[in-house]
């Protein structure tokens, strides 16, 4: 979701200012820091960062510094006080106004801070989308209303709010006429979506699936990230009645505990969680399933910590995330009392990574041999003679072949499985088609 905020970020001053972007900060007019404040470690950086731009401002004291994404929007002028060469402090939902913004931080000396959550303007004040390569991210639905005891989200980002559907096809199919194959829909709780339609009726995100897969040319889709609470039977049988749904689920469990669950108040419990993930793969078989895992959340007992362990071994996840647990200000569970210490936290964390990457690894071994459909993205960053791509579980996979396959589905064997990626030979019948192509 950052990524895509710093990609429209771009787009806004690239619209109204012709500003170009550049990599250098040396070099840059305008100094923008995009920020996450999930976890605490990510929120720490914030100030090294700006520190090292303050060097460049006293070089150059036209140079604009602006500080976005949710830590500008949980801290707001505290940022200014405690960095006050930060000319904008700018939260998620106001990144569309950055054009207003920079120039009130240019014509006046004072310092400008906009956090407000203006619903649904921002998407509509967005620039068209322009592709970039075969695949692309579509907001379809901003914030979160859930509030889990451990989590900022609903604070920084604000509650949910859903883009009407004609939007959201419209900007697929333009992205699809721009050579885009497939479509990652994103937003904090996609399956939360409910969006207008012209007749007045809502689509929830089971109906948004079926429309996205109409649209021409879109051939794979994925979104991120889902949540289980309202995870229905619908959404279940779309993977049933949509192949171009790719066969990956990342869907989020934080915790094997029902005690824990009801704590983080997830609003399910362990069973309900298996049944969905037994239900994917019924209609599924070989689905990749993937999850985040918090740890240590406050309380966590040995025997709880274990009930994750053996969620882990009933459901066998591929490629999944997980984070210690971090006390987030302004959230109910920050106020919990937790008796247990960060040693055994790092302990317990390192044993559910070990045994996950070992579950990675045997989902990558048991494709070796296999033949995999791939969307190719380019040629390959280590070795020119080869292009780069991903299955539908994720994986890059680099092979030889030529440049202009780029934008691509191709079948590829695969031939070794390395810890971060894959290596294959294109089958010979892709060959044929790319020939007769
Ligand atoms: N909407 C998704 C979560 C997206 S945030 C969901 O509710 O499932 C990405 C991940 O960051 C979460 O799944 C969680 O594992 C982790 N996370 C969120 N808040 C956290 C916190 N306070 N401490 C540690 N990890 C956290």
């Amino acid at each position: 979701m950052n990524e895509y905020d710093s990609d429209k970020m771009r787009d806004v001053l690239q619209a109204s200012h012709a500003m170009e972007m550049t990599e250098i900060a040396e070099e840059a007019d305008v100094l923008l820091l995009n920020t996450c404040s999930i976890r605490e470690k990510a929120q720490e950086k914030v100030f090294s960062a700006i520190g090292r731009w303050r060097k460049i401002k006293n070089k150059r004291p036209d140079v604009i510094i602006g500080v976005g994404g949710c830590v500008a929007s949980q801290e707001g002028a505290a940022i200014q006080k405690r960095a006050p060469y930060v000319d904008i402090v700018f939260g998620p939902q106001t990144l569309h106004r950055l054009p207003e913004l920079l120039d009130q931080a240019r014509h006046s000396d004072k310092r400008v801070v906009d956090i407000s959550f203006p619903e649904i303007e921002k998407f509509d004040s967005l620039p068209e989308p322009r592709a970039e390569g075969p695949k692309a991210f579509v907001s379809i639905m901003e914030g979160c209303s859930k509030y889990c005891t451990f989590c900022v989200v609903p604070y920084t980002r604000g509650e949910e709010i859903s883009r009407p559907l004609n939007d959201v096809i419209k900007e697929i199919t333009s992205l699809a006429e721009q050579g885009v194959r497939e479509i990652n829909l994103l937003g904090q709780n996609v399956n939360a979506y409910r969006g207008d339609m012209d007749d007045r009726e809502i689509a929830d995100f089971s109906l948004l699936l079926h429309y996205v897969v109409a649209v021409e040319g879109i051939d794979r889709i994925r979104f991120t990230t889902s949540h289980p609470a309202e995870y229905t039977d619908e959404i279940i049988e779309a993977f049933a009645e949509i192949p171009e749904l790719v066969n990956h689920l990342h869907l989020p469990v934080q915790s094997g505990s029902d005690h824990i669950l009801a704590n983080m108040k997830r609003g399910y419990t362990r069973s309900e969680y298996l049944e969905i993930m037994n239900k994917m793969k019924a209609v599924r078989p070989g689905i990749s399933l993937s999850s985040d895992f918090i740890i240590g959340f406050p309380g966590e007992t040995e025997q709880e910590f274990e009930d994750t362990m053996a969620l882990i071994e009933e459901v066998g996840f591929d490629f999944s995330y997980s984070f210690i647990y971090s006390a987030r200000p302004g959230t109910p569970a920050a106020e919990l009392a937790d008796d247990v210490s960060e040693e055994v936290k790092k302990q317990r964390l390192k044993k559910l990574k070990t045994r996950l990457d070992e579950m990675t690894m045997d989902v990558s071994n048991s494709m070796v041999d296999t033949v995999q459909t791939v969307l190719v993205e380019g040629v390959s960053k280590k070795n020119p003679l080869q292009v780069t791509g991903r299955t539908e579980n994720n994986r890059v996979v680099n092979f030889t072949g030529h440049p202009r396959l780029a934008g691509q589905f191709v079948d590829v064997k695969i031939t070794e499985a390395l810890p971060n990626s894959l290596r294959g030979r294109l089958v010979e019948s892709s060959i044929q088609k790319i020939i007769t192509n």
